[in-house]
């Protein structure tokens, strides 16, 4: 078993300037997942109700995504709802419906315990901790978290940043828990938090990786359209560790790889609604995006 990955499984409605759609695939870990599977084969602990649609199991059965820690319960699955602005960097939270989810223990299989890559996808910090205290072995641990746990959870969320290898966090959430609006003193700032490899994702504009005094900095591509940015920084995510997987080499350069791949794939969820951007890709899609970056960042 080697990356397990813990968060939430959701049914999506989104409303933007490009469109609108109701029920869709979501939640931290359907976007974490898909992302994680062009590099391995990753493993979801998660809960859904008994409307969970089959074409969504399917799909993740096709991405090679082993189900086995993913529970179905009586009831109905997690519902969110968001409606971004016409400049798509304002979104607003129309609806959390929890569900099954309010009761969510995640337990992880037998065979789960000895993982050597771990990501905390979003979920509430106190079951983040409840997943780590049942390892067998020193797993590599990479945390995402979101706004929300900063403003409700912030002791569990500040013992849990202690016990991770990376933290993977957008800027506005660096700035509220670190008070500083420079990227290199927050970064620091987290650093002494706990994690010896801190990513601030920066949205469009790319994402920036700190370890020691090393800084890599990836731009954010600039793409003929941008649909739908739900679930891009999971994505980003997702696909990071699941390179880290793959590779298991933790030097800076190929750190720099990780975070380059959570960027391509990232670049491909925004141009579809839901996780439409990231499903059925070619290695040749990757390769052609991955060279993008490439150019966008030479001189
Ligand atoms: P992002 O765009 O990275 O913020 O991720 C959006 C995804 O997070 C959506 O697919 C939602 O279903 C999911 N989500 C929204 N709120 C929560 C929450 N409180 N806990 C876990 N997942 C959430």
């Amino acid at each position: 078993m080697s990356l397990i990955i813990v968060g939430s499984l959701a049914l999506d409605t989104i409303e933007a300037p490009t469109g609108s759609v109701a029920e869709v695939p979501g939640g931290s870990s359907s976007y974490c997942s898909i992302a994680a599977s062009y590099f391995t084969h990753p493993n979801i602990v998660g809960v859904v109700g008994n409307d969970f649609p089959d074409s969504v199991v399917t799909l993740f059965k096709d991405h090679q995504i082993n189900l086995e820690g993913m529970t179905v319960e009586e009831g109905k699955t997690f519902r969110w709802g968001g409606r971004y602005a016409d400049n798509f960097d304002d979104r607003t939270t129309l609806f959390t419906e929890l569900n099954v989810f309010e009761t969510f223990n995640p337990i992880l299989p037998a065979v789960y315990k000895n993982a050597a890559y771990v990501l905390l996808a979003n979920i509430h910090p106190v079951l983040q901790h409840h997943v780590l205290d049942q390892l067998e072995v020193e797993s590599f641990v990479v945390l995402d978290t979101m706004n929300l746990w900063i403003d409700t959870a912030l002791d569990d969320l500040l013992t849990l940043i202690k016990r991770v290898n990376m933290l993977v966090i957008n800027d506005e959430e660096a700035r509220m828990l670190t008070q500083e609006r420079n990227y290199k003193k927050a970064a620091s700032k987290l650093h002494a938090m706990g994690p010896e490899w801190v990513v601030i994702k920066k949205g469009q504009h790319g994402a920036l990786l700190f370890h020691d005094d090393q800084i890599f900095s990836v731009p954010g591509l600039v793409l003929d359209e941008v649909k739908d940015p739900t679930g891009a920084g999971d994505t980003f995510v997702g696909a990071l560790i699941g390179y880290l997987d793959q590779s298991k080499d933790h030097s800076f350069d190929n750190m720099k790889l990780a975070v380059v791949f959570g960027s391509v794939l990232a670049s491909f969820c925004v141009q579809d609604f839901s996780v439409d951007g990231i499903t059925y890709l070619e290695e040749s899609d990757l390769e052609a995006r991955y060279d993008e970056f490439v150019i966008i960042s030479q001189f």
